[in-house]
Formats: structure tokens, sequence, C-alpha cells
């Protein structure tokens, strides 16, 4: 019986699907206006370790991450996501392109990214930009219901209208988002400052949007009520399109609580009139040497930045396998470094089994176990100690190999592609310069280097009969 922690509950519940073995999954994808930090990676992992879970115990998973590509604005950062500027128009004008370039030059990145750690493709990844009409239907619909109402500068959702607004985040709604309404929008006609914005029109703070759509509403500062769609509205106009108005599971990063996912409630809850999410699931952030990442200490570090430091990116999928998705993990190149000797010894031992001729049988005992570890809330750390365990269990070489490959499905570690982990050129050149070193008998040199290797590059040497080879 899978067990899963709803945010919405706040407790542990037994999952039941809407349909029998069938499961609607809604994962908020990124902001494609940048490269994805690795705590953003992070969260893409995490879902598709649940996401494979979910297959791995025998069901349908439809899977959706959308890409937004518009009306993301950066006041989210100060927990008001209708001030500041849209995120696409300032890399736009930071890069000089305009922004479907800039949205397909960073889709294309963060799509290179995900598939470098393993993490397999959405079922649908919907771009917000190619959603405008299903997101004007869906307000219609709140305006129809007395829902929202129109000003002149935007669309609002009327919060006092929708009760429940405060069940995910538990918070006290007069204690939050002090000062809403007084940015850049700057609404007089706001009625309240916890109301939010499902449509900005084409003025005040976006009278330049460089993107626009026109829209059946009306301001009387534009035409044809041109402006672009609000944050919240993008995701449940998706998820409701491609999974229907109830959907299973939907998940995003803890940050999302209190106001996007709030909001995306609010607004399909009224829309639809029926329950918008059975499973809410939140993953808790990626800390950098026990502190946020953080842009201006030049912590928020990207793929490129461990691939550079010698690193294959399936070491940080593995580094991310150690901590529960609920749980804070703390980022630090030693043990990044950990990650990548621990990865590389069990690469080995998998290695060795491979060696076997006979076909195996999947260790029952065992698979019972990884099903236990995944029906727990998905404990990914369980499950892969369980792995641990297994390949130094005295059982028939194939019989384990069968196991682990039946075990990877979820784990999604490569562990029986022999191909080598990739190595760094600098690292190349000292595995050279210390091959060398051992034909001229120069034995403190090739020590030297082999010591080097292991801790800036994290390559492990060994010494053989047919000499020096690099540990997979
Ligand atoms: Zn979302």
């Amino acid at each position: 019986m899978l067990k899963v922690y709803n945010t919405l509950t706040k407790s542990l519940e037994e999952f039941k699907p809407l349909t029998e073995k069938k499961v609607s999954f809604y994962h908020c994808g990124p902001t494609v206006y940048w490269v994805q930090h690795i705590g953003n990676l992070r969260g893409m992992t995490l879902a598709d370790l649940i996401r494979r879970s979910l297959v791995y115990l025998g069901n349908d998973v439809t899977f959706v991450r959308n890409y937004t590509d518009v009306g993301h604005l950066t006041g989210d950062n100060i927990g008001d996501a209708d001030s500041g500027e849209d995120r696409m128009e300032k890399a736009s004008k930071r890069e000089n392109l305009d922004p479907q370039t800039i949205a397909k030059k960073y889709i294309d990145s963060f799509e290179a990214h995900t598939s470098a750690l393993n993490i397999l493709e959405p079922d649908h990844k919907p771009v917000a930009s190619k959603y405008i009409e299903q997101m004007q239907e869906l307000i219609k619909k709140l305006i129809k219901e007395g829902f929202a109402y129109e000003t002149d500068k935007a669309v609002y959702f009327e919060v006092s209208k929708f009760p429940k607004y405060t069940e995910l985040s538990g918070q006290v709604l007069e204690k939050n988002r002090a000062g809403e309404g007084k940015g850049d929008v700057n609404d007089p006609d706001k009625k309240s400052p916890h109301d939010f914005a499902l449509w900005f029109f084409r003025t005040g703070a976006h009278k330049n949007a460089l993107q626009y759509w026109p829209s059946p509403f009306s301001s009387s500062e534009v035409e044809n009520g041109e402006g672009i769609p609000g944050w919240h509205t993008e995701c449940s106009a998706m998820a409701g399109e491609l999974l229907g108005e109830t959907i299973d599971f939907h998940m995003g990063g803890v940050e999302h609580i209190s106001i996007h996912h709030t909001n995306e409630i609010a607004q399909s809850e009224s829309a639809n009139g029926v329950k918008f999410v059975n499973y809410w699931l939140h993953n808790e952030h990626l800390l950098i040497d026990g502190k946020k990442m953080s842009k201006s200490e030049g912590t928020a570090y990207i793929l490129d930045d461990v691939i550079e430091k010698g690193f294959d990116p399936i070491i940080l999928r593995y580094f991310f396998l150690n901590a529960h998705y609920r749980s804070k993990q703390n980022f630090t190149w030693e043990a990044l470094q950990g990650a990548n000797l621990s990865y590389k010894r069990l690469k080995k031992q998998v290695n060795q089994l491979q060696n076997t001729k006979e076909k195996g049988e999947i260790a029952q005992l065992y698979k019972e176990r990884f099903v236990r570890a995944l029906e727990n809330d998905f404990n990914i750390p369980e499950a892969l100690a369980l792995l641990w365990e297994l390949v130094k269990y005295e059982i028939k070489d194939a019989d384990k190999l069968a196991t682990v490959k039946d075990f990877d499905r979820v784990l999604g570690l490569n562990l029986l592609d022999n191909a080598k982990v990739e190595i760094n050129p600098e690292a190349q050149e000292l595995i050279e310069k210390r091959q060398l070193a051992r034909k001229l008998g120069n034995w403190t040199e090739s020590d030297e280097l082999r010591d080097r290797l292991k801790e800036e590059y994290a390559v492990v040497i060994e010494d053989t009969p047919e000499g020096q080879r690099v540990v997979n």
C-alpha cells in the first residue's frame, strides 16, 4: 500500500488513484529565461524518481511538466508574484534576443541537462504561450461565476470569494503578502491586496510588454484587451487541458506552497467546481555549504560547473538519491566527491557481476523490501541503501544482476551501462603523465599524481598487473 505525504492534509495518506492503476501527475516546470541551477535540477530529479516509482509500482502514469515562457514576474522572489518585471523580458534585454529565441535557447539547455541526469522525458511538455486560449477560457468562466473582476490594469481573482484559500498553506491571510497591490501594478481599483492577477493588460508596468495577446477582457487603457496571462493561470489551464479537472498528483518546490499553488487551487476549483488535486507533493531545497544558494555569492551552480570539476552528471543524480525529497540536502564539493567514489565502487561491483553468463531471477526478498521503501512516501535513500546491501549479499551473481537491473528502473543510475564515466581533459593529461612516470620508475611522482587525480578530479586509479586503470 502506497503512502504519500500530502501537503494539503499535512499527513501521510494512503494513495488512492482516481482511476485504478492510472496516475495523472503535473509537475511545475522551469521558467525558461536562464540556465537552471542544480537546486532546480534536484527538484526535477526528485519528481523523476517519484514518477519512476509510480511506474515501478504498476501504475500507468501520465506525467506533464510545463515550460513558462511568459507572465512569471520577478516579484515572486519577494513573495509578491504580481509585481516586478516579466522574467522573459528581462532575459530578452540582457541578451538582446526576442523572448521566443530566449525560450528556445533555455528549453534546449534544460533538456540537455535533464537528459544528462537521466531524467525521463515527460509525456507532455506544454509551453505556456501556446495555451493562451485555454487560460482566457478559464478567466472568462471565473468572471462569469463572480470569482474574478476586471479593472483597467488587470483581471483579478477575488480571494474573499474562495473561503478555502489558505487551506494548502495554513497561513493567516492578514499577516501575509502585505504591501501587495502597492507595487508596480499600483491599481487603485484592486479590491484587496490579497487578490491576484489572472491577466495583466498591456498598460502601466506592462505597457512595453514584448509578448502580448488580444483578449475578450476590457480595459479603457488598451485595445482588444491586449495583455499577458498571470503565471498561476498558466498551470491551472495546462493541467486542466492535459490531465483533466481533477488530478492525482501535483508537485513543485516548497516555495510554491503559499502563493503559486494556493492560487492554482483557487482558480481551478472555483472555475470547475471540483477538487483540483488529490495529493500535493512538495520538495525541499538544496543548500550549498549549509546556506541558501545565492547568485551574488557565486553558489548558484549549474551543471556545467559540476562537469568542469571533472564529475559526470550521473554522479550528481547519485548524490541527489541520498536525501529524501521532503528533506533539505546540503551540497558541498566534498560531498559530491564522496558520491563519486561511492558510485564508482558500486559500478565496479555491478561490472563484475556482468561476467556471469547465467540467466538470473530477481531476488524476491529484496524486491519486496524495495517496494516497501518506495511505498513509504517514496523513500529513495532507503531504496539505495538496499541496493548496496544487495550487491554485498551472498546470492548468485546472475540473480544479483537481475535484481540490480530491476531496481535501476527506479534509480536511473545506468548501472548496467558499461560506458566509462567521462573524464575531463585535464585529468586525462594527468593520467597519461602518471603512466609515463611509472614507466620511468618515478614512484613518488606517480603516487602524487594518483592523489591529485583523486582529490582534484575524483578520478580513482588502480594499479593492476596490466598497468594502471581508471576505476569506473
Ligand atoms: Zn506551476
